[in-house]
């Protein structure tokens, strides 16, 4: 048994609509990946709220750079 991000492995897809504007938001991927020392994301993913149980995404707009953050539960497969 193993639990896997359904988002990182392709198995599902964003399904948010931008607040702003309206436009399907795209998954830029899980936060974990823009962790870096010079990352304007460092910060928000320290915080202690990230469990294990979820991958936290990054999801943005392109139209209007509209950028949230979404907890996608892990699914065991
Ligand atoms: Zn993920
Ligand atoms: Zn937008």
């Amino acid at each position: 048994m193993e639990h896997i991000c359904p988002l990182c492995n392709g198995l599902q897809s964003i399904n948010e609509i931008c607040p702003n504007c309206g436009e399907i938001m795209v998954d830029g991927g899980a936060l974990a990946n823009y962790l870096g020392p010079y990352s304007p994301y460092a910060e928000i993913a320290s915080l202690p709220s990230q469990s294990e149980a979820q991958c936290i995404h990054l999801i943005y707009c392109q139209k209007c750079r509209y950028d949230d953050r979404v907890s996608v539960s892990l699914i065991t497969i």
